[in-house]
């Protein structure tokens, strides 16, 4: 297959060398010349503009910081540029309202599109490992599906256009929240005088069970993998943590969903992220539960 790939950070890297890796052509941009050197050296072929990639491609992948880079791309350079019936599939975490416009627009040009917003972070795309939440139409999801399992160790097709958008920002809202309550407990759990390795196993095996617990613990020590291990480093940052919690309450506004856990949650990181934290691993708002930012 064919593919054009836009957005070559962080995630698009290791993402469009999968795709190379997996024998499709990728031909690559990116505006910073580093990260154009880094794809050709993944094997991709690199082009001087975004419309060099995308003409011609069976599929495009653009992999963007926001929802304004995604409008203009898909704008300016996707939808004018490609093939007729070429699939357009956005992987970045963007608002819901501009993922169903340019899909939208896609579509009314000819052409078919998704979002499909990744769950896991540089080191699962680097390893072909994330979680695809996909918002298309259900005649295009097994072409989708082929186009990202390259890049895959899931990919849910989570209904029509704006879907996988919504599916991101709903379950990173959850984990927000839930790591919050997990980081309270302890917090207090510590002040009562008891040992919190105690109340991991208690509460590992009793109904305050869940992911943010038992999987990525804030507490150093009972899940050696967590990034609590290694002073909150890596793992998922405070500020892409945030970014998620504000499209999160964002979407709630126009759409009159009341979600005052969230609004909570998003404060409360704003917070810590303007305390200097936002490069810490979300985990890491703990250590402001405690009061003990100064050991961060
Ligand atoms: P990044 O900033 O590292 O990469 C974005 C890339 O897009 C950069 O290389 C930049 O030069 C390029 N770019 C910007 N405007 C462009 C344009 N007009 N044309 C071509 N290239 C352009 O970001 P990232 O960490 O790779 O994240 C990408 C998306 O994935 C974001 O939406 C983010 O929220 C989401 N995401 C990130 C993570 C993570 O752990 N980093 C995890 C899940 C989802």
């Amino acid at each position: 297959m064919k593919i054009g790939f836009i957005g070559l950070g962080n995630m698009g890297a290791g993402m469009a060398a999968n795709l190379a890796k997996a024998g499709h052509a990728v031909t690559a941009f990116d505006i910073a010349p580093a990260a154009l050197e880094r794809a050709v050296a993944a094997g991709c072929s690199a082009t001087n503009t975004a419309a060099a990639a995308v003409q011609g491609a069976d599929a495009v992948i653009t992999m963007l910081p926001a929802g304004t880079h995604v409008r203009q791309v898909w704008t300016d350079d996707v939808i004018p540029n490609a093939a007729p019936g070429a699939l357009i599939i956005d992987c970045s975490t963007i608002d819901v309202d501009s993922a169903r416009h340019v899909t939208a627009a896609a579509i009314a040009a000819g052409l078919r599109a998704a979002d499909a917003p990744v769950s896991g972070g540089i080191m699962a795309a680097d390893a072909g490992t994330l979680a695809f939440m996909v918002g298309c139409a259900d005649a295009d999801f097994a072409e989708v599906e082929a186009a990202l399992k390259p890049m895959a160790r899931a990919v849910v097709h989570a209904g029509g256009a704006g879907s996988g958008q919504a599916a991101k920002i709903c379950n990173n809202m959850v984990l927000g929240i839930s790591m919050l309550g997990v980081c309270e407990a302890f917090a207090l759990a510590e002040r009562l005088g008891l040992d919190p390795e105690r109340f991991f196993q208690i509460a590992t095996q009793s109904s305050g069970q869940c992911w943010s617990l038992s999987t990525y613990c804030p507490w150093p020590g009972p899940v050696p993998s967590a990034p609590s291990n290694r002073n909150y480093e890596g793992g998922f940052l405070t500020a892409l943590m945030l970014k998620d919690l504000k499209l999160a309450q964002e979407a709630a506004a126009k759409s009159g969903a009341a979600t005052p856990m969230g609004a909570q949650a998003e404060a409360l990181y704003a917070l810590f992220d303007r305390l200097g934290y936002g490069g810490k691993d979300f985990s890491a708002v703990l250590q402001l539960m405690r009061g003990k930012l100064a050991e961060l």
